[in-house]
């Protein structure tokens, strides 16, 4: 059933949430959102203040006690009611995201399954979450450990997929017993508000999520992170940014979950199977229009199979459709803003300059919208931006090698350490080369592999820390020791 986007847009909340209530900016100031299919203004927010952020603060840390000690089955309950209602409103959740950020719709409702499963991942994961009892070695004591949770949290989530980001951090901080402060993209507020009201309505006791977005982030931020009551802050984004909040976090000691860019390295084998291995280039490299820190920035691609690799990937590639996400027929949609479009041109003038080959694509889309054609870039020399560099776009380079030993030194020729792709039918040579990569995370003969039961993070300056799995919950607890004397020891 087709949705009434009007209406939808009608039913998202504009304000502030701040314990439980929506509301205005204290000074009343509003920014607009924007559709990058179009370019039309589709929603007006309102825009907080630092004094509203330090309202939103207060409000989680009132409420800090009380939530810790409410049972795990009560937390846990909210978050698989808030799953089964993020089911139940996938097509406007899916609607909202290709509305504000661009993505096809059909990868919009991938992303409502996939943001949702955080959800019922981390509702079983929350009674789950355990200590331990055990004798010192030496019979002296019983060391009794509890898990608490670390206290509020502010959440900093990006544009690119503005449900799971969201939900990512939202409920493991939900089931470990934390209040937060959530400040979602500028770019895409919409999806974190509508989230945000479908936990109140999954019965999420006021002033445990409160969300502050607005034209300026560190006006946001920044009381936020210098308040001693602040625990911890959880960011996924630039690792640019990063390095500025981890700087601050020092400030106060602060946990820190640092989920920042990646520069993914897909590497092809002479014995792979090629057309696996395009098929998995289409996910690793075109899901989300290339705008993901898992995406495959740089095809590393054995010398003997490079061309027809190249040939077959850049066919399929030419199948994409570009176009308004909403229209089911599109198949890659805008990019998020004109900036990103501008850096995106510069990288390929760039590559080219430097004797890059043009496969297929090369050049920004006509009319509105902040469109570049699906590209793929053959005899990139490896010290092109497009290889050194974040792409966020739906560009594919193309690099050969001659040894594993040559692959495995240009994919680790990176600051970055998020994911990693391989393709090869040699098992021994899948553990080899999984020894040497120096990332976070890796797929072998599979182009998409994040999961909400999966610990997914970076090394290196892609970030610290792990979100999702049962390592995930670990982010948003800490650990007190509790050491009795042993009844059978002396005095
Ligand atoms: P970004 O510019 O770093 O922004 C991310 C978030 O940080 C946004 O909410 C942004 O707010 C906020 N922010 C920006 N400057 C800030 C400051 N000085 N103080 C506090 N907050 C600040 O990143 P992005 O362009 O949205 O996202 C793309 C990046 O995210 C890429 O590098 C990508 O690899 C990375 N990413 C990583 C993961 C992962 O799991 N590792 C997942 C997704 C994306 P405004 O929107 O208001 O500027």
């Amino acid at each position: 059933m087709a949705i009434d986007v009007d209406a939808l847009l009608a039913r998202v909340p504009t304000g502030l949430l701040i314990g439980g209530t929506w509301r205005d900016a204290s000074d009343g100031g509003t920014y607009d959102v924007e559709n990058p299919a179009t370019g039309e203004t589709i929603a007006r927010l309102a825009s907080g203040t630092s004094d509203d952020a330090r309202a939103a603060l207060d409000a989680a840390c009132e409420v800090q006690g009380e939530w810790a000690a409410t049972p795990a089955r009560e937390r846990s309950n909210i978050l698989r009611r808030a799953f089964d209602l993020v089911q139940e409103r996938k097509e406007e959740f899916a609607t909202l995201m290709t509305l504000e950020m661009g993505k096809p719709l059909a990868e919009a409702r991938g992303e409502v399954v996939y943001g949702g499963e955080f959800l019922r991942w981390f509702s079983e994961e929350a009674v789950r979450d355990y200590g331990r009892y055990a004798p010192t070695p030496e019979g002296n004591l019983r060391m009794l450990t509890v898990r608490k949770p670390v206290g509020p949290c502010l959440l900093i989530t990006p544009w690119n997929f503005p449900l799971a980001m969201g939900t990512r951090k939202v409920a493991p901080a939900v089931a470990a017993g934390c209040t937060m402060v959530l400040k979602p993209a500028r770019l895409t507020p919409l999806t974190s508000q509508y989230f945000a009201q479908t936990m109140l309505d999954a019965g999420l006791p006021a002033g445990v999520l409160n969300v502050v977005s607005g034209a300026s982030a560190s006006a946001i931020s920044n009381p936020i992170m210098e308040d001693s009551r602040l625990r911890k802050v959880s960011f996924t984004g630039s690792t640019e940014v990063g390095k500025q909040l981890m700087a601050k976090a020092a400030e106060n000691v602060l946990r820190t979950s640092m989920e920042l860019g990646g520069n993914a390295p897909f590497i092809v084998f002479e014995d792979a199977d090629l057309d696996d291995a395009v098929a998995g280039a289409m996910g690793a490299k075109m899901r989300n229009t290339g705008e993901a820190c898992t995406a495959a920035n740089r095809f590393l691609v054995h010398e003997s199979v490079a061309e027809e690799f190249g040939r077959k990937f850049a066919a399929k590639i030419s199948e994409l459709t570009m176009g308004n996400g909403l229209d089911e027929k599109t198949t890659c949609g805008p990019l998020v803003e004109a900036k990103a479009l501008k850096s995106i041109s510069e990288l390929v003038d760039d590559a080219t300059e430097r004797g890059a080959k043009v496969l297929v694509g090369g050049k920004a889309g006509e009319g509105a919208g902040y469109f570049y054609e699906p590209t793929v870039l053959a005899d990139v020399p490896s010290d092109a931006r497009v290889i050194t560099e974040e792409i966020f776009g739906p560009v594919a380079p193309i690099v050969t090698f001659s040894t594993e030993e040559e692959a495995m030194k240009l994919a680790n020729a990176t600051e970055f350490g998020l994911a990693s792709y391989v393709y090869t039918q040699d098992t021994s040579r899948m553990f080899r080369v999984s020894d040497h990569l120096d990332f976070g995370l890796m797929g072998f003969n599979a182009g998409v592999i994040s999961n909400a039961a999966a610990p997914f993070g970076g090394v290196k300056q892609s970030g610290l820390g792990r979100e999702g799995g049962a390592e995930g919950l670990d982010e948003y607890t800490t650990i007190q020791y509790i050491g009795i004397k042993d009844p059978y020891a002396g005095h």
